[in-house]
Formats: C-alpha cells, sequence, structure tokens
C-alpha cells in the first residue's frame, strides 16, 4: 500500500553544514523542513568524518549566534591577523617561514568593532553544535541515513520518494549535497569547471610556541600553504601541493612528514608535531550554471565549489543560508508561492555578484600563485606590496575575508528571522 506524504514548506536534501544551517534558519522564521542526508547522523559527528577546519569570517559567526549554534561550539581560536606572504620552502640559505615582503590584514582595519576578522573553528565542533541545535527545534524532522530516490517536479510542488519508501513533498527543494548534487542533476543544471591538478592535504599540528592568533598564508611555487591557528598552540594546515608530489608526501612516514612541514614552517613557531591524522581532497572550482529553477534552489558546494586559498568556501555556502532563508520567510508572509522562479530568483540575484567575484579573484590568485616564473613573482610581490602599501585596498581585503561586504541579509548582521525569532 502506497505510503501517506509527509507535507513540508521546505525539502534539503543534503544535511552537511550548509543544508543543516539552513534548516535552523527556516525554522526560525516559522517554517516547516525535512533535511534528508545518505550518512547517518552519527557518522558525520565522528572525530574521523574529515579534519578541517574553518576559518569563519565574523559576519558569518553573527549568524551562527542569531541560531543559537555557536553556544553550543564552545572554544573558539579569534584571527586576529593574516599575513599573507610570498614564501619559499627552506635552503641552506633561508629558513621557510614567511618572506620578508607580507600583506597584512588587521581586525582592527574592518571597522567592525571589536570583532576579529573570524574564528577558526573544526568542522566537527560546527557539526556537533548544529546537531545539538537541531534536535531542540520542532519546525525540523530528519531523514538519515536515508536519500532521494525519484524526484519529480510538477506545477504546483515538488515530491520525493526517499529509499526508505516514505514520499515527502513541499512547494520547494534545496540541492545541499555539495559538489555531486542529486538535486542539481535531477533538475537539469549543467555545471562550469576545471580541476587545478593540486590536491589538499589537511591535518592539524601542535606547534611549541604561541601562534597569537595569526593566520599565515605562504604562496609556495607548488600551491598556497595555510597555517590557522586553533586553540592550546595547535594550527590546522592546508597544504596545496601537486597532485603527484601529494601523492609521494601522503605515502610517508609521519616523522618524514614532520620533517617536510618543518621546511615549510621554518622555526618561527618552533618544533611542529602533527596532532591528527592526515586527510587529503582532489581541489577544483565548479560553479552552477544557475542557482534557481522553478521550485528548486542550490546552495553551498552544490551551487559553487571553489579552491580553499581564501578559506571561503563554506562563508560562501553560509551565506547563500541567510539570503535564501530571508528570502524564503519574506515569500511566506507576503502569501507567496515558495516554489515560484520569481521569489527564488530574488535569492540567485542576492548572492551571485559576492559569489562570482569571490569564486574568480580565488581561481587568478590560485593561477598567479602556484608558479615560480621570475617575472610573474616580480609582478605579484610589487602587487602584494602595493595592496600592503594602501590603507582602503588592505581594508576591502579584510572585510571581504570577515564576509561583511554588500547587501548583507539580516541574519549575517547578527538579527534573528521571522516568527520563530
Ligand atoms: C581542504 C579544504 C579546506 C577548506 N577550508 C575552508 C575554510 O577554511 N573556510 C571555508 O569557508 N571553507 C573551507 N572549505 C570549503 C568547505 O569545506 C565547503 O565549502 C563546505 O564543506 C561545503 O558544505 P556543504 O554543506 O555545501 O557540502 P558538504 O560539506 O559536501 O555536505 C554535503 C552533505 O550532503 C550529503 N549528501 C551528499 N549526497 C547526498 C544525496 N544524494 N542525498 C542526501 N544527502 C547527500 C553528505 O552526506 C553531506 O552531509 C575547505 C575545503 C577544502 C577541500
Amino acid at each position: 500500500m502506497a505510503q501517506a506524504p509527509h507535507n513540508f514548506d521546505v525539502l534539503i536534501s543534503g544535511g552537511g553544514l550548509v543544508g543543516l544551517t539552513l534548516a535552523l534558519a527556516l525554522d526560525q522564521g516559522g517554517l516547516k523542513v525535512a533535511v534528508i542526508d545518505r550518512l547517518p547522523a552519527a557518522d558525520l559527528l565522528e572525530e574521523t568524518f574529515d579534519g578541517r577546519a574553518t576559518a569563519m569570517g565574523f559576519a558569518t559567526y553573527r549568524m551562527m549566534q542569531s541560531l543559537g549554534v555557536a553556544s553550543h561550539i564552545g572554544e573558539v581560536q579569534p584571527i586576529e591577523q593574516i599575513l599573507v606572504s610570498d614564501g619559499r620552502i627552506s635552503s641552506p640559505s633561508r629558513k621557510g617561514g614567511p618572506s620578508s615582503l607580507t600583506l597584512h590584514f588587521d581586525h582592527r582595519e574592518t571597522g567592525a568593532g571589536d570583532e576579529p576578522l573570524g574564528w577558526m573553528i573544526e568542522n566537527r565542533r560546527i557539526r556537533l553544535a548544529l546537531d545539538k541545535e537541531a534536535a531542540t527545534r520542532s519546525g525540523i524532522t530528519r531523514f538519515a541515513p536515508d536519500e532521494i530516490d525519484d524526484l519529480r517536479i510538477d506545477t504546483g510542488q515538488v515530491t520525493a520518494r526517499l529509499k526508505s519508501g516514505k514520499i515527502l513533498t513541499a512547494p520547494v527543494i534545496v540541492g545541499a549535497e555539495g559538489r555531486g548534487s542529486y538535486v542539481r542533476k535531477k533538475a537539469g543544471i549543467r555545471t562550469y569547471g576545471w580541476a587545478y591538478d593540486q590536491t589538499g592535504i589537511v591535518t592539524t599540528v601542535a606547534m611549541e610556541n604561541s601562534h597569537q592568533g595569526v593566520a599565515h598564508e605562504y604562496f609556495l611555487p607548488t600551491g598556497p600553504f595555510a597555517i590557522l591557528p586553533l586553540m592550546h598552540h595547535r594550527a590546522n594546515i592546508v597544504w596545496s601541493e601537486k597532485t603527484s608530489r601529494a601523492k609521494a608526501l601522503l605515502a610517508m612516514s609521519r616523522p618524514d612528514l614532520e620533517q617536510e612541514l618543518a621546511r615549510r614552517f621554518g622555526d618561527f613557531l618552533g618544533a611542529v608535531k602533527l596532532d591528527a591524522p592526515v586527510w587529503s581532497y582532489p581541489l577544483s572550482m565548479e560553479l552552477a550554471a544557475t542557482w534557481a529553477k522553478p521550485r528548486v534552489a542550490l546552495a553551498g558546494d552544490a551551487a559553487h565549489g571553489i579552491h580553499p586559498i581564501a578559506g571561503q568556501g563554506l562563508n560562501l555556502g553560509l551565506k547563500d543560508v541567510a539570503a535564501l532563508a530571508e528570502v524564503l520567510v519574506e515569500a511566506r508572509g507576503l502569501g507567496q508561492d515558495l516554489g515560484d522562479l520569481a521569489v527564488l530568483e530574488r535569492y540567485a540575484q542576492w548572492r551571485r555578484t559576492d559569489t562570482m567575484t569571490l569564486a574568480i579573484s580565488c581561481d587568478a590568485f590560485v593561477r598567479l600563485f602556484s608558479n615560480d616564473i621570475a617575472p610573474v613573482r616580480a609582478l605579484r610581490t610589487l602587487g602584494l606590496g602595493i595592496v600592503d602599501a594602501i590603507g582602503p585596498a588592505r581594508r576591502f581585503f579584510a572585510s571581504h575575508a570577515g564576509g561583511a561586504v554588500g547587501d548583507l541579509p539580516r541574519l549575517l548582521r547578527g538579527e534573528r528571522l521571522g516568527a520563530n525569532a
């Protein structure tokens, strides 16, 4: 016998960092939400799930506060300064570490008062906090482990049949399943992009000396190398290498890998020891041709996967959440159909310029900095020097890093949304 459908205001396929944050925001606005994830919630909360930590900009962190998530996260490491340098690996005459030519961003230049540039938070802690908060919300129903087996997009509603046999309906569905988005494919939305022939090696290290809240990014000839401060004299490392070289590094013993790390760090942070397993991610750019179709919206990596060079991928996804939730809650208040293309296009237009600017800039930076060609090196050294010397240019980049650029949705201003505020 066919099961009776469960009716919702919004279906979210993918309950990762973006999908679950969106569910919380929509619930705060009084909407009834279903979140479907193919993995059991317990797997996503495992310490070994992924080694990533996020440099969350001050604006996106404000949203976590407004949604009641920040209080569950616990200790977070403020980022006081970012130092970008055209670094070199050590040689007999030089000891690694940041080069003398650095571009320097300071939180006092963003105009955001006492807020730091951002906060370093281990992704596992964010997932745990989202999970804890979602469990308190009666408007959120989670289906996991489960996934959509068949999706029908009709004139008046979407109908999702899950692998478990359950049937869910709503006026709109959001694809938030990351880069391989099922909803995106089902809606016939194409993607554009390319692979970088780089692999991101991710781990956490413990250091002898204090990092003093400074995030370092060295542009090395084979790819960017980021040292991102964590609590307790630790740092998350995002080390982009040519894929062939990364394979060799990943095959090394831990002591040999520590030596390779030390060559890149230099000695200004004292001895460096691995403090976690080592993960790796193939790096690519993947942009969806559109983020809105009738009854379908995309958010997070399902809409735009970018290189981690600027640590902005999740921040972009969280900004999507703030804009999409505001548009849908407003539409409900006005009695509009949530799946109407005119409603969903308002969201897509709101996010397009910021996302495209960032995606194109990240791509340009990867190409400009991942090489050792002398004239290009001279040009970028000049470029870094010029930006560093001009206060407004520095402030522009610092505000971008904090995520506070353009017409900010209410959640990114630290306000609450709608009925359950
Ligand atoms: C090395 C590295 C470092 C990074 N560092 C930063 C940083 O410092 N700052 C930052 O802002 N960003 C960073 N990013 C980017 C960030 O990790 C991603 O942008 C972010 O994880 C995207 O979140 P998401 O929820 O959109 O997708 P995902 O994290 O991919 O989550 C997708 C969810 O959907 C589920 N799913 C998948 N398919 C289906 C399906 N068919 N049905 C149901 N569920 C499904 C998955 O189980 C998962 O839970 C980094 C990325 C990399 C690779």
